[in-house]
């Protein structure tokens, strides 16, 4: 397998290059310069390691060239046939890559997207960004340098909605959309035109250009709307049965998966009520497919009122240095503590370990707080709030609570044990009796003041701590050093998904991730000179 092994020394035409790369588009000057240290001997090897592990054929170009082919294309933003192109018309990718003058491309475009999947099936995008880290630890010449000898971690972690590239559709399109999908699989299967296939599987709905058009009903009319979609399940089945029939020893991939979405969209936005009839399930499904493209896209929010349709990006950026040491993506559904484990899992793969977490609340409940406790490290994030249903009564903060005798003690003195976790009750008959209860409660009349006590209430009082003093509250600002880094993000790769699923999109935030640690190697670099 051919090694890439381009000169160090740079060339006439090079120096010229690199006298013009000094503000605009400088990170290629920086590649040009230590791309023979970012794709040392050793990630080398492990790059052609993805070739050799599957027994696939010879790559037909040096991985190492492909992986920079990728960093350049995440950089610009270029798609695959615009990297292509850039590789003969830009003078500066043929710098990096080492190719000036040529006048045909060093890689094809569909060589581009092979690789990438090969990346992405042996986590290479996850031992880029490592590398990358690697690069900007070793080179550090600032304050953050003893740490980056002690292995020593200090992080915070932060997430950003992405929107998924999937369309999201109500439960009428995703069916009609589904069952489209299954006759232009079956036509090309068949050879047969998808019109012939509508008609012999019972599916004339989809004759129309659209499955709205095709049923042409009062839509505001509840009625004719509860009779679409029986028409449209019907056919549908119809579809299925005619697939199951016909087709059944071929059923693979991509017809299985569109199978799989119409069994799974229906499992989830229909019911059948009691008469026999199909309907439209009342509620929304808690893990609710939303996208016939994209099978893990979900519904998030990015507040109370503010929704959004993909997944959440999670970084992990160093507070000693200014760089992102790992990434999560989660469906946008999910909570974001469930991103903290991966990244977790990341740091502890590059020997790195965490003895500083700064985390938003919502991470609080990640099992990788109580981890870094036990280690010894320490956690920071702002505290749940303790405000009282009215600005009027007593709030949480008005109780004393006692961790360790596991007791909570009401302004008037009466006082009850819980368990963390527990929602504490006062004793009715005291509070009706209280001349402080106007002040207290407005529970209703035989009902006592109740009291949330958290699973980790220890915790959040030494976060409210913390927030009560000026040098927590400069602790807990550290934080904002992620929020940067997840807008640098967003400014790299904007606020929609690239591709599809959750583990190609992982990619795409890694890559960005590690040309952003590029970046700054690069400014570590100047400011050391
Ligand atoms: S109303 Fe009940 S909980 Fe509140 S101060 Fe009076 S006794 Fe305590």
């Amino acid at each position: 397998m051919e090694r890439w092994s381009p000169p160090v020394e740079l060339s006439r035409q090079e120096q010229a290059l690199m006298k013009r790369l000094t503000r605009v588009r400088a990170l290629f000057g920086f590649l040009r310069l230590h791309r023979h240290e970012l794709f040392d001997e050793t990630f080398q090897e492990q790059l052609e390691g993805m070739y050799r592990t599957t027994g696939a054929g010879e790559p037909p170009h040096p991985p190492a060239l492909m992986c920079m082919v990728t960093l350049l294309q995440g950089y610009v933003g270029a798609s695959d046939a615009e990297a292509v192109e850039l590789a003969v018309v830009d003078l500066r990718w043929q710098m990096v890559l080492g190719c000036l003058g040529a006048d045909t491309p060093p890689f094809s475009q569909g060589a581009l997207q092979a690789f990438r999947e090969r990346m992405v099936a042996h986590e290479m995008d996850r031992v880029l960004l490592e590398r990358t880290v690697a690069l900007v630890r070793s080179g550090a010449m600032t304050e953050g340098e003893r740490r980056a000898v002690s292995k020593a971690l200090r992080v915070a972690i932060d997430s950003r909605p992405l929107a998924g590239a999937g369309r999201v559709e109500d439960t009428i399109n995703l069916l009609g959309h589904a069952a489209r999908s299954i006759v232009r699989v079956v036509s090309k299967i068949t050879e047969r035109p998808p019109e012939e296939i509508c008609r012999k599987a019972g599916i004339p709905l989809l004759l129309a250009p659209s499955i709205k058009a095709g049923l042409d009903l009062d839509w505001s009319d509840p009625k004719q709307k509860a009779a679409a979609i029986q028409i449209l399940e019907r056919q549908v089945s119809s579809l299925q049965q005619w697939v199951d029939r016909h087709l059944d020893d071929v059923v693979e991939q991509p017809l299985r998966t569109y199978l799989d979405a119409v069994t799974q969209v229906r499992d989830q936005d229909l019911e059948t009520a009691e008469d026999g009839t199909v309907r439209i399930r009342q509620g929304v499904a808690p893990d609710r497919r939303v996208s016939i493209e994209d099978a893990e896209m979900r519904h998030g929010r990015k507040s109370r009122s503010k929704r959004f349709d993909g997944y959440k990006e999670h970084i992990a950026r160093d507070l000693d240095l200014p760089v992102i040491v790992a990434c999560a993506v989660t469906p946008a559904n999910r909570p974001e503590e469930e991103g903290a484990a991966p990244i977790a899992e990341d740091v502890q793969r590059q020997r790195l370990r965490l003895v500083e977490l700064h985390i938003d609340r919502a991470y609080v409940n990640s099992p990788v707080v109580d981890d870094v406790i036990r280690a010894g490290g320490q956690v920071f994030s702002k505290p749940w709030g303790q405000r009282a249903r009215s600005p009027d009564l007593f709030s949480k903060r008005d109780f004393k609570i006692d961790l360790r005798a596991k007791t909570i003690t009401c302004p008037a003195g009466q006082v009850e044990v819980f368990e963390p976790g527990d929602t504490v009750e006062f004793d009715p008959e005291e509070c009706g009796a209280c001349p402080l209860r106007a002040k207290c409660t407005q529970a209703a009349s035989g009902r006592g003041r109740t009291v949330s006590i958290a699973e980790d209430e220890a915790l959040q009082g030494k976060f409210r701590k913390l927030q009560q003093t000026g040098p927590g509250r400069a602790v807990l600002r550290q934080r904002t050093a992620v929020e940067h880094a997840l807008a640098h993000i967003a400014a790299r790769k904007g606020h929609s998904a690239r591709y599809i699923g959750a583990r190609r999109n992982l990619f795409d935030l890694r890559r960005a991730a590690a040309i952003q640690n590029l970046e700054a190697a690069q400014r570590l670099i100047q400011e050391a000179a």
